[in-house]
């Protein structure tokens, strides 16, 4: 069977759809009405996201169109407010592992696509794919996501077993500990079988919001240019109990702001739709330069990194409770100004080329890389320098004591995150300074695992810390809330 053809029933579900939620007309129309934002209507927002409320996507619409100064400075005040305060203060580090570029779309902005010849192809063997994990895990990583192109070579055999593979190596001192996945949209019966892999987050971006944009820049004929396939490929994962799931945009396809209000539409559909479930986390990547592709080099609508910095704040007001992934593709400059307003997870040491990790130092293997990556720092470099503003956590606790979905929102929502948060966070760094750290990183660190330990309010919970601590110079590992 064609590969396309594989889909064909499934589509039907979606082309018999009136409309979808995403109503082009009525995005438009709201941010029209506030092109001018006067300081009543601003204020009346900015008290809303103080409250800790999801915003409604006209209220997003006067943060997005608000031009004054002083107010939109008080709204990254607030945004770095609303951080600290849902996700405690605390950045979570994982890094990609790249799994094959083969890929039977043609995605025009992106270097994996079917008409890219420069490009060298390769799908990572079950060996390739042990070796990738061990070097990964020797540098201290617990937490990956797995990315895959889309192809048959990579069928949901495939996946599965890549699964099992990464999760499968133990080495001394630790393991990856959580596998999200980034790959195309997947049938219901798909989904249930990565979720029996033990799958972390789903995630798909939707690229762009935009439906006629959308079609331009994802060829005819392709999987990917069905558009609504897609849009719903969270849903399909709820449906088959995948409780985390992860949406996005890549920006630089057409409008920030549109596409910012697209975000907030997802996120309202699926709490409506799953009870109050939204996505676990939203991803705002920037097109890169990628290797032999025009359309990178130069997207329609690039986004500046001043209006970069305001879409970050705007996306913590409006979703507060939602992770915002920050990734590698931005240089270390910008990484620094926009963390601190609502950034909960970055990667770090990260290779993107497929075998990147055995085969070379970062940026190295253009000619295998979906784009150029921003920051190539080492993992070990990025933890030090946030040792000085926030404690780096490589926790996974939540997703294995059952904390997700629905549960997890309770807990988010209820504000308690923080409280199991930052142990997890003092307790994973605490392993990563012993068992990876350089001299000078653990000389960094260890002050700031006493800062955050003297800062457990609860003794209960300072106690198991500091036991926990205690356990682990006597050789334990992986204790955790
Ligand atoms: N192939 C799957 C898909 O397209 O959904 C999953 C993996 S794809 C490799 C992951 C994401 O990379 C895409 O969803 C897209 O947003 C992003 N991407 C593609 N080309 C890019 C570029 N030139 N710069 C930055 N991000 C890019
Ligand atoms: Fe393939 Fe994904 Fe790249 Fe599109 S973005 S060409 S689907 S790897």
């Amino acid at each position: 069977m064609n590969f396309l053809e594989k889909y064909r029933e499934d589509f039907a579900e979606y082309d018999a759809m009136e409309r979808d939620f995403i109503d082009e007309d009525r995005i438009w129309e709201q941010l029209r009405k506030w092109e001018n934002p006067g300081p009543a209507a601003v204020r009346r927002v900015l008290d809303k996201a103080a409250r800790r409320e999801r915003l409604e996507p006209e209220e997003m619409a006067v943060l997005i169109q608000n031009q004054d100064p002083d107010s939109i400075t008080e709204m990254f005040e607030l945004a770095h407010r609303l951080k600290r305060e849902v996700y405690g203060d605390r950045i979570v580090f994982f890094a990609p592992l790249y799994i094959s570029n083969r890929c039977a779309n043609n995605c025009v902005y992106c270097g994996f696509r079917s008409s890219n010849h420069g490009i060298r192809r390769h799908t990572l063997s079950m060996e390739d794919i042990v070796r990738e994990v061990r070097i990964m895990t020797n540098e201290g990583q617990k937490r990956t996501v797995l990315v895959y192109g889309e192809s048959p070579e990579t069928d949901i055999d495939y996946i599965c077993e890549s699964i099992r593979q990464v999760y499968g190596v133990k080495l001394k001192h630790g393991e990856i500990r959580r596998a999200n996945i980034n790959c195309a949209p997947l049938t219901r019966d798909e989904l249930r079988r990565l979720k029996e892999c033990g799958i972390g987050t789903f995630q798909v971006f939707q690229e762009t919001y935009h439906r006629e944009t959308y079609q331009r820049l994802h060829p005819a004929g392709t999987i990917k240019s069905h558009f609504r396939w897609r849009l719903y490929a969270h849903d399909r994962a709820l449906d088959a109990g995948v409780d985390d799931v992860g949406i996005g945009a890549l920006f630089g396809l057409y409008d920030w702001r549109f596409e910012a209000m697209g975000l907030l539409y997802h996120t309202i559909h699926l709490e409506e739709k799953y009870n109050g479930v939204g996505p676990h986390t939203i991803s705002f990547p920037r097109i890169e330069p990628a290797f032999e592709t025009p359309y990178a080099q130069h997207p329609e609508y690039a986004v500046s990194d001043a209006d970069f910095k305001k879409l970050v704040a705007i996306l913590r007001l409006s979703v507060p409770y939602t992770g915002l992934i920050l990734t590698a593709r931005e240089k270390p400059e910008v990484r620094r100004a926009v963390i601190p307003f609502g950034v909960s997870q970055i990667d770090a040491g990260s290779r993107i080329g497929v075998g990147g990790y055995q085969e070379s130092l970062a940026n190295q293997l253009p000619d295998k890389e979906q784009f150029q990556l921003g920051d190539t720092r080492s993992l070990d470099e990025v933890i030090r320098e946030t040792c000085g503003k926030s404690i780096p956590s490589l926790c996974t606790a939540c997703y294995r004591k059952g904390r997700t979905g629905e549960h997890f929102m309770g807990v988010a929502k209820s504000s308690f995150v923080h409280h199991f948060c930052i142990p997890n966070a003092i307790l994973t760094f605490k392993e990563y300074l012993m068992d990876y750290a350089s001299p000078e990183t653990r000389a960094a660190g260890e002050p700031v695992i006493q800062k955050y330990v003297a800062e457990i309010e609860d003794e209960t919970t300072k106690q198991f810390v500091e036991q926990a601590l205690t356990r682990y110079e006597a050789g334990e590992r992986d204790i955790y809330l």
